[in-house]
């Protein structure tokens, strides 16, 4: 049957029923609020406007038939319409609340009715068995009507919007369902935005279509701005039911706050705001399966290379070092305190440490510059024990330097040294030692106490000091490297 016989049909009808007196025009449908339609993004006309009757959206056969593609047709006997769209049969009939749908037996939430000549059907149950998602906006009055296979219908919305649009989704708060005077009922999660999950390591967006969100920043405070093309918010999001806009606070060490809610209507973008106290650059990772997934850009890129740090264990081997107050001997304290440095740095994600040796072996000072300048480490530390065998009271720590290069490492390991040990501050000195002289980067000898002290020479042989004191030297070391 073609429209214009179905059109014809129905006025026939209409006109009979006037006529007889018979038609009864529901009375909610007489004090009714026309509302707006859209399929996917796009604004549908209706002669007689869709309208919403006892809470259900009704709207004209000719849009199901026309906008939906569905097979429709009319028997004027019976006053029976069935709706017809690849393997799913609908039959319905006016002002009867039982409806099919392939044979299956169907209460209505309302009947079909005619109103204004025009027959109309409950959009909900036709979308729906069609295969349809039907969102109601209650705000702007709107069902937004998508066929599953619709995507990137509106693709090439244009990044950036403008501000002010963004100020209204500043302003949003989650709506109140009372103040929606017309949910449509028994919302069913189907495509359009119903999760939004934050995690540590990315952001799942739950749309149901595959469609690419577009994704910029704006500043003061920091916020990252997703927009979904083609996409509604869904009747709950995260479980709530907030079928416009909604927002919600999130534990996470950067975004604070997530917010949403449908930016504009033609073309239909839901848009998602993550507010940041700090700005973290993501990148959608995947569409698929109805899902778009976010990831920091940085968890995508490759991991920058190692800097290296050289360290130089004092003494070893035939070459003791000072011999200490209780007769031991200075290489067997730098080297210990050394591995521990070592260990530790290893377990930077972004440091390599280099060592001149790691037991007791004979390296000789040529030998250890030789070692650190090819190495290409970016810092040169020599770690030793003072000792003054003329006066035993002589305490504390010294940091030597020789190249004006190398002075801001140097005060950088004395003060981190000082605050772990709580040795006398015997300040950062200026000397020519070879190590010092002859390598080409930053590069500082600690003297980290005097081992002819009694008190300093017991300490720094245990191992908690050696821990801690490794501990700062690792803190030291990275304070210097984020300062370059
Ligand atoms: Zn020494």
């Amino acid at each position: 049957m073609s429209r214009l016989q179905l059109k014809s049909k129905l006025l026939i009808l209409l006109w009979v029923a006037l006529w007889m007196g018979s038609l009864t025009i529901p009375q909610n449908a007489q004090a009714l609020t026309p509302i707006d339609l859209y399929l996917n993004g796009k604004k549908l006309t209706a002669e007689v406007a869709p309208r919403i009757v006892k809470d259900t959206a009704v709207v004209p056969v000719r849009i199901i038939a026309e906008e939906l593609g569905a097979e429709v047709k009319w028997e004027d006997a019976t006053r029976k319409v069935s709706v017809v769209q690849n393997q799913v049969s609908i039959n319905l009939q006016i002002d009867n609340e039982e409806a099919t749908v392939n044979g299956a037996s169907r209460k209505l939430e309302i009947p079909p009715m005619i109103v204004e000549g025009s027959t109309m059907l409950p959009l909900r149950f036709v979308g729906e068995n069609l295969g349809m998602h039907v969102t109601w906006d209650p705000r702007s009055q709107s069902v937004y009507l998508f066929k599953a296979d619709a995507n990137s219908s509106t693709s090439s919305v244009p990044a950036q919007t403008n501000t002010t649009a963004d100020e209204i989704i500043k302003q949003s708060r989650p709506i109140n369902l009372a103040e929606s005077s017309k949910p449509v009922p028994a919302a069913q999660q189907k495509p359009g935005l119903t999760q939004i999950m934050v995690s540590e390591d990315q952001i799942e967006l739950h749309i149901g279509l595959n469609v690419t969100p577009s994704l910029f920043y704006l500043e003061n405070p920091d916020r990252l701005v997703i927009d979904l093309p083609g996409i509604a918010t869904g009747s709950t999001v995260n479980g709530d039911p907030a079928v416009q806009n909604g927002q919600f606070d999130v534990v996470h060490p950067t975004i604070s706050h997530v917010r949403y809610a449908v930016f504009s209507h033609e073309p239909l973008i839901t848009r998602v705001v993550i507010d940041m106290n700090k700005k973290i650059e993501y990148e959608v990772v995947t569409t698929a399966g109805g899902l778009a997934v976010l990831k920091p850009k940085a968890a995508i890129e490759p991991e920058l290379p190692k800097r290296k740090v050289f360290l130089d264990a004092g003494h070893g081997g035939d070459d003791i070092g000072a011999p200490t107050i209780s007769n031991r001997y200075e290489k067997d304290f730098t080297l210990p305190l050394t591995n521990t440095l070592y260990e530790l740095l290893k377990q930077e994600k972004n440091i390599e440490p280099i060592v001149t040796r790691t037991s007791d072996t004979t390296v000789d000072l040529d030998e250890r510059v030789a070692l650190a300048n090819a190495s290409g480490a970016e810092l040169f530390l020599s770690i030793h024990g003072n000792s003054y065998k003329e006066n035993r009271s002589i305490r504390g720590t010294e940091t030597y330097y020789s190249r004006s290069d190398s002075l801001e490492l140097a005060k950088i390991i004395h003060r981190h040294v000082l605050e772990a040990n709580n040795f006398p501050d015997r300040k950062v000195k200026k000397s020519n030692f070879k190590v010092l002289r002859e390598t080409t980067m930053p590069a500082v000898l600690l003297e980290v106490g005097f081992l002819s002290n009694s008190a300093e020479e017991k300490q720094m042989f245990s191992d908690d000091f050696q821990q801690r004191l490794a501990q700062a030297l690792v803190e030291a070391i990275k304070e210097y490297l984020h300062n370059q």
